[in-house]
């Protein structure tokens, strides 16, 4: 083996066991997986979701309990859809799988208006069609490949669009109440998806193929957060850690904290606030992050 080879090797398998790690720590802290589950994985044929089923099969086999895997893609007859492409990948895997189809295309294209935007219309018939599948086939729950940087995104479009404080959960109860949906990849940053993607030369289904524009705020936002990234390393990490670490009683939501009920203690907190100025800024503790504690984070995987 020469010494390129073997660098390569070696920092391939770093980049792998991060992935894993990051995912194993997001499974055990949000209770994503139990004994007995049959867990349908939501397949797009882009980079986040085949890094998802690639990190779900190697965390199954390694995991001390028992859970099933499903991968599902929805062809939504978008035209110029490489039907063979996810059919193929997957007999090679020997995963359990389904494709259904089901032409939203057509009827996106039908009810908007030429020029307007058909996403919020296409997701919402794409989230119908996989709820109902994953009661066809009696999934406990539903993995979706989302990572850190699409919450980190969601958490600024909702700050600057959408006037709320509000990210995108690692686990939740879909909106028809059904179904708990799950996003192991929580705590896996984009780069890395987009390094081991390539890394393991998944086969990639462009995710263009609708005509449809990327949301122009969400890219807008996306290269912000990229900027900073480079501009000021650990900035990105410090938001996420921010994300983990909220003090509802030093925001404005009344219905978080109850502030009418507030009174004087009487005995001094030598951690407590000062009223008069501004506190100083604390160092930023990313230790939070998923990363810090690579020995414990591994011993997390291997019991996730
Ligand atoms: S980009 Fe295209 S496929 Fe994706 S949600 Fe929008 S309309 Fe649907």
């Amino acid at each position: 083996m020469t010494a390129v080879t073997a660098e390569k090797d070696y920092s391939f398998n770093k980049l792998q066991k991060r992935i894993r790690r990051d995912t194993g720590k997001a499974i055990q802290q949000f209770g994503m997986i139990e004994s007995g589950d049959k867990i349908m994985v939501c397949l797009s044929g882009g980079k986040d979701s085949y890094t998802l089923l690639d990190t779900l099969l190697y965390l199954q086999r390694v995991a001390p309990i028992k859970f099933e895997l499903i991968a599902v893609n929805l062809d939504q007859k978008q035209p110029g859809f490489p039907e063979h492409v996810l059919p193929e990948y997957l007999q090679q895997l020997g995963v359990d799988y389904q494709i259904v189809e089901e032409d939203t295309y057509s009827i996106v294209k039908d009810k908007i208006p030429e020029g307007k935007t058909t996403c919020s219309l296409c997701s919402r018939l794409r989230r119908g069609i996989l709820y109902k599948t994953a009661k066809r086939l009696g999934a406990t729950k539903i993995a979706l490949g989302h990572h850190r940087d699409d919450m980190i995104e969601t958490m600024f479009l909702n700050l600057f669009h959408g006037g709320k404080l509000k990210s995108m959960p690692p686990k939740l109860v879909s909106d028809n109440g059904e179904h708990v949906v799950i996003r192991p990849l929580a705590f896996c940053r984009e780069k890395d998806i987009a390094r081991y993607s390539e890394a393991q030369q998944f086969p990639i289904i462009p995710c263009n193929l609708c005509g449809s524009q990327e949301n122009l705020q969400r890219k807008q936002i996306k290269a912000m957060l990229n900027q900073w990234d480079k501009q000021s390393p650990g900035r990105i990490e410090s938001i996420f850690t921010a994300m983990q670490n909220v003090t509802p009683s030093h925001l404005v939501d009344a219905s978080l904290f109850d502030f009418k009920s507030v009174i004087a203690t009487g005995e001094a907190d030598d951690d407590g606030d000062w009223a008069f100025d501004a506190p100083p800024l604390p160092a930023a503790d990313t230790k939070k992050g998923p990363t810090s504690d690579p020995d414990k984070a591994i011993k997390i995987t291997q019991i996730a």
